[in-house]
């Protein structure tokens, strides 16, 4: 599988994935969330487990079940961390740890390297075994401003990992003495981010009645609050009193987020009236649909509030697209403001630089271009393969000394 990078992603990554997979090889990696399906977290695992596997890795991806109620809560947590004022009880916390410990039992936690991704499942830590492999806590959340009591409740579990790994610097907690950073990544070769026809494009727009005929601003997410859907809409409306254009607000439920149909009956009801606003609602797993949606587009929004990394940034600038994001989390490791794409920080600030991505198509063209290389050094999955085992290998085999490849 490594061969079909061959050419897209920088060799340097490549030839260190090999020599690390050569020591590491029929080793077992365990990685384990909340959902299969919706949001980075999920989008990232489908792809890298098989790139593993074909590396002769054991690699394996476990999901942890949970009820409404387990998700309301883990919801509000995730909310609190990423700085909402919540209410917890001592019975929330207790749950979380009840469903976890119900989880554990039914899971195989066995593995020589095993990834726990956010804080859903991080009290499965309590369940590890004496003499188990190495385990980490992989976080994705904007850790910028967190609630303090969700904090130190957390906090019980993060002591018992080995490491852990931030996509920041800026989130990381000086909790322990190994603390990584590794920003997420997107596949060059998937469904989501491969070329496509200009036929295939049609097709699938057509599908969804979006006409092509006008400029369209597009922002793909989950509807959720941070991802401020409204807050693109108004800035929409400003551009639209200039420039004539469609806006389309995509997105796909995650079985992790409850609150994802509300905010969309929010959009919903706040874009009412206006035919040239398009609000998709797509089965998880629209990989091409996604793809289809930001090669038509002729400028990209990301306006988040919060933002752990924000995948949909780097999906869009590796189609050559200017992207313009909120300047938040992971956002601005990606756009480089003037020279791949423009950092905001209001509506307004949104609004302008639509415009001037739309009446200036000859910057908006090299800003595109320079963003599609700014990934390719950067955010591709290669490069997060590269780091991942380069930790394994050296929690595993390294510490305290220096390493000979
Ligand atoms: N995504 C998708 N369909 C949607 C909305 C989002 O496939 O309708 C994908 C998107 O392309 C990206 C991921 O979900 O790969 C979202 O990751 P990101 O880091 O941007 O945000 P998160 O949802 O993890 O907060």
């Amino acid at each position: 599988m490594i061969e079909l990078y061959r050419g897209i992603a920088p060799e340097g990554d490549l030839v260190i994935i090999e020599r690390l997979c050569s020591r590491l090889r029929d080793r077992s990696f365990l990685h384990i969330n909340s959902t299969r399906a919706g949001g980075g977290v999920a989008e990232i695992l489908h792809r890298m487990i098989p790139f593993l596997q074909s590396l002769g890795i054991k690699a394996r991806w476990e999901v942890i079940k949970g009820d409404d109620r387990f998700f309301d809560i883990t919801k509000k947590m995730h909310n609190a961390l990423q700085g909402n004022d919540v209410r917890f009880t001592d019975e929330m916390f207790q749950y979380h740890y009840e469903v976890n410990q119900r989880n554990a039992r039914e899971l195989d936690l066995e593995a020589d390297m095993v990834f726990i991704h956010d804080p859903q499942p991080s009290p499965l830590v309590e369940f590890r075994k004496k003499g188990s492999g190495k385990w980490l806590w992989r976080c994705h959340i904007d850790l910028s401003v967190p609630s303090k009591p969700v904090c130190d409740y957390l906090m019980r579990y993060y002591k018992k990992y080995d490491a852990s790994i931030f996509s920041i610097s800026k989130f990381a907690r000086g909790l322990k003495r190994f603390e990584f950073i590794v920003p997420p990544s997107i596949d060059p070769i998937s469904e989501k981010n491969r070329d496509l026809t200009e036929e295939e494009i049609e097709r699938i727009l057509q599908n969804y009645n979006i006409p092509l005929d006008r400029p369209m601003i597009l922002q793909v997410s989950r509807f959720d609050r941070f991802k401020d859907p409204v807050g693109v809409i108004k800035a929409y409306r400003i551009v639209k009193n200039y420039n004539d254009c469609i806006l389309v607000l995509a997105g796909s439920p995650a079985t992790d987020d409850p609150e994802g149909e509300e905010v969309l009956k929010e959009v919903q009801a706040y874009a009412e009236g206006d035919p040239d606003i398009y609000i998709l609602m797509l089965p998880p797993n629209s990989n091409l649909e996604i793809n289809a949606l930001q090669r038509a587009a002729t400028v990209i929004l990301q306006k988040s509030i919060k933002e752990g990394f924000g995948l949909t940034v780097s999906e869009a600038m590796w189609k050559g697209k200017p992207v313009i994001g909120g300047a938040a989390g992971g956002i601005p490791l990606q756009i480089i403001h003037g020279i791949t794409g423009f950092l905001v920080y209001s509506i307004e600030g949104a609004a302008f630089r639509i415009r001037q991505f739309l009446n200036n198509p000859e910057m908006t063209r090299r800003m595109g271009e320079r963003g599609r290389e700014h990934v390719r050094n950067n955010f591709l999955i290669t490069r997060q393969i590269r780091d991942y085992l380069s930790i394994w290998y050296y929690l595993e085999f390294g510490e305290g000394r220096i390493l000979e490849l």
